[in-house]
């Protein structure tokens, strides 16, 4: 079976004209570190304005309607315009942002005012956005937790304390989720938040980890106007359901996972300089390629499915395990056929493929985001009805 993308030629015209525009305005900064913690402020600022370039053309969220900042293109524009960003992505310094996770709940559950308020800055790349879901007792179990926005006249005031925000320069929006009403029973008792991150009584200090650092951040009699909360009070467990579904992997990906990429760039370099695997590891080697292309059919099937509008079940949770549990399996072969090398890191001239084996042995140990490998489990069950507890996926667009 055939599983490859066949396009049409105004989609081949479409690539050349996206293909010719980022050869325009990809910002010349000069090499890229590996690992993103080591981006400069002027490599930061840089990749800041390109994304506002991007947001302006309606490139950066293409099928989010004209009337709120997109650019109301088709899923199959997005595909190409995705492909493309991903063959570059070496060259842009990323840019950690949640907006694709706000703006869903947005379209969803917001009011026609908000939606067109809210979502055009994000659609536009003007501002970056945080998630602030996690709480020091509300990871996995995230109906737990404590942040309060209670309601005084026209605003709420909203006291707590948040963690993992972010990457390692602070966002100028966030996505807060708050318990609206504490006497309410669990999952209904809480509300989602817009807000700027410069409001008086927020404050944060940087979350230092082993890759993509992050924020924790601090609320102290934060004064969020009404119009800020997304639909009405008592909605917002409904919202971080619209918003985990896609990031729980709903929202599919294009592409194979960067490291399988670099691990063949050393691997021929290596064979010219004449070290021969053996038998083992060229098993080892296959399997893992084999297992990326899967990882890859996953994330089409996904992304299919949320552009054609099905329903999903237990596919997002499929995906995001799958990937998360390969990628620690990669990271093993990767150090067994490479061995010590693949622990140099890319301030040391003896790094292999500029440290790319190095970071990716990091960020493969990193499975918390999104969910845990025990809670995409978790969800499959229920989804399968393998589980006593019943769940149905919640809506997306
Ligand atoms: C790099 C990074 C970036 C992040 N970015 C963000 C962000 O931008 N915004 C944000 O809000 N949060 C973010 N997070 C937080 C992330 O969502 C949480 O780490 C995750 O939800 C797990 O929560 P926890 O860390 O509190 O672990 P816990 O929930 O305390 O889990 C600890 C362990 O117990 C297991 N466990 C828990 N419950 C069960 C169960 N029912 N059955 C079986 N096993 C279970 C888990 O699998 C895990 O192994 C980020 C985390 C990391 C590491």
């Amino acid at each position: 079976m055939d599983f490859e993308i066949v396009y049409t030629k105004g989609q081949q015209a479409f690539r050349k004209e996206v293909r010719d525009w980022l050869d325009k305005n990809i910002p010349q900064i000069g090499e890229l570190p590996v690992d993103g913690q080591h981006i400069t402020p002027e490599q930061d600022k840089a990749a800041r304005a390109f994304r506002g370039k991007l947001g302006e053309k309606g490139w950066l969220f293409p099928t989010v309607p004209v009337e709120y900042g997109g650019k109301g293109l088709t899923w199959e524009h997005a595909v190409v315009i995705d492909e493309e960003l991903s063959e570059r992505a070496e060259e842009i310094p990323h840019v950690p942002d949640n907006s694709s996770l706000a703006i869903p709940p947005l379209l969803i559950y917001g009011t026609e005012e908000q939606k067109r308020r809210l979502i055009p800055p994000m659609a536009r790349g003007q501002v970056t956005t945080w998630q602030g879901f996690t709480e020091a007792e509300a990871g996995s179990d995230l109906a737990a937790l404590r942040t309060t926005a209670i309601r005084q006249g026209d605003s709420y005031v909203i006291n707590g304390h948040k963690l993992w925000q972010g990457g390692p320069y602070p966002a100028e929006n966030w996505y807060l989720i708050c318990v609206t009403n504490p006497d309410a029973p669990r999952h209904h008792n809480l509300s989602a938040f817009v807000l700027p991150t410069n409001l008086p009584g927020i404050s944060m200090i940087p979350q230092q980890l082993f890759v993509y650092n992050r924020h924790q951040v601090f609320l102290d009699n934060v004064k969020v106007p009404v119009e800020n909360r997304i639909g009405e009070e008592g909605m917002g467990w409904q919202c971080v359901q619209a918003t985990l579904e896609l990031e729980h992997g709903g929202s599919g990906r294009i592409g194979l996972p960067k490291v399988m990429d670099h691990f063949l760039s050393y691997l021929r370099e290596a064979k010219k300089a004449g070290r021969i695997l053996d038998a083992l590891e060229r098993d080892r080697v296959v399997d893992m390629y084999i297992n990326a292309h899967v990882e890859r059919l996953f994330g089409l099937r996904n992304y299919w499915q949320r552009a054609t509008k099905q329903w999903g079940t237990y596919e997002g949770s499929q995906l995001s395990l799958w990937g998360k549990v390969q990628g620690l399996n990669r990271s093993k072969t990767v150090l067994d056929v490479v061995g010590p090398d693949a622990l140099v890191n890319e301030e040391d001239s003896a790094a292999k493929v500029r440290g790319w084996l190095e970071e990716h042995q990091r960020q493969s140990v990193l499975t918390h985001p999104g969910a845990t490998i025990e809670i995409q489990k978790v969800i499959m069950a229920r989804r399968i009805a393998m589980s006593a507890t019943q769940e149905r996926a919640a809506v997306t667009v």
